[in-house]
């Protein structure tokens, strides 16, 4: 962050992380403390007429707050809503400076690369997707956690492989990737190799790589309903096609979930998603419908089922289930 101040000629530099990640807030909040203590932050940064203070700014709990305008206004203080754009935040960012907003991931990469050249970051990963991915893994997998992978790998040899696949000899039944509002692929996709375009062209978004892995215990359909719940319990609510439309998407997948739903419905799920993309003032009401999308694309045939008053894995039993998201 130092070295992209210094080069944009920023006097400022904000870390931003989620309050409740006590291990990363412990590590970046020393890391400014030893580099105050070694002349690497303040005045005169060694000896040059270089100047740049950086600070650790914490957010309560806000999925919305990534969104880099809703960032901005809880690093100031206010409620992590987006900001109409423009202005972008390179021209009106942070108490209306110019900002330059970078993922940590992004901004780790920077010393290495003016270190050793670029030709060694560029070395790993494919074409047109450099370096590594860390990817983030949970759900039905033998070893969850973070994993870095050279880009090009193949989700099948870093799940399978590396992770150790999923416990007790089942299989994976789908894998959501991206997010919640990345998508979801199917094991027809576990070839696909891990980098931006192959990820968009089976259907999918590798996004800041979490994968959700599930197996043939999960219902999709149910999954999707879950997925849809947080997005909606985690709208900031300052647009309308967002808040009413997220709303009306998990009252179709409960309803269908409680075997209530009819094939009209999934036609319904489409326009409200059409009009979230359509209206909405960032991503998260942008992609609203992209679980929804990406679920029907590959497990249709779980959708009718429901509809047919049949849960295939046999976790919908037409009863109400609280999505967990609202539980908390
Ligand atoms: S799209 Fe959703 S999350 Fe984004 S500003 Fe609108 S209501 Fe808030």
């Amino acid at each position: 962050m130092i070295l992209a101040g210094y080069a944009t000629g920023a006097s400022n530099g904000v870390i931003f992380i989620r309050h409740g990640h006590d291990g990363p807030i412990e590590r970046a909040k020393a890391a400014v403390r030893d580099a105050y203590k070694l002349g690497l932050l303040g005045k005169n940064i060694l000896g040059s007429s270089f100047s740049f203070n950086a600070e650790v700014s914490l957010v309560g709990e806000s999925y919305v707050a990534g969104e880099e305008t809703a960032l901005m206004e809880a690093v100031e203080g206010k409620r992590s809503m987006p900001r109409f754009r423009p202005p972008f935040p390179a021209a009106y960012g942070v108490w209306g400076k110019p900002s330059n907003i970078n993922n940590i991931k992004t901004l780790s990469y920077v010393p290495e690369i003016i270190a050793k050249g670029a030709a060694v970051f560029s070395g790993v990963g494919t074409e047109r997707s450099k370096g590594t991915a860390i990817l983030c893994l949970t759900g039905a997998i033998l070893r969850p956690g973070m994993l870095e992978v050279p880009m090009g790998m193949t989700l099948r040899q870093a799940l399978e492989g590396l992770a150790g696949g999923v416990p007790g000899g089942k299989k994976i039944k789908l894998l959501q990737t991206g997010g919640p509002l990345g998508g979801v692929l199917g094991p027809e996709q576990l070839d696909t190799p891990l980098d931006f375009d192959a990820m968009a062209r089976a259907g999918a978004i590798l996004g800041s790589g979490g994968i959700i892995v599930a197996d043939d215990s999960v219902c999709a359909v149910d999954l999707t309903r879950e997925i849809m719940a947080f997005c909606q319990f985690e709208s900031c609510g300052k647009c309308f096609p967002c808040r009413t439309g997220m709303t009306h998407m998990v009252e179709i997948l409960e309803r269908i979930c409680r075997f209530q739903g009819t094939a009209g419905d999934l036609q319904l799920m489409e326009r409200v998603g059409i009009t979230m993309a359509a209206g909405s003032l960032c991503g998260h009401g942008q992609l609203g419908y992209n679980p929804v999308r990406s679920a029907l694309r590959f497990f249709a045939d779980e959708f009718k089922a429901h509809i047919e008053k049949r849960c295939p894995a046999g976790v919908c039993t037409g009863e109400y289930v609280v999505p967990s998201r609202t539980r908390r």
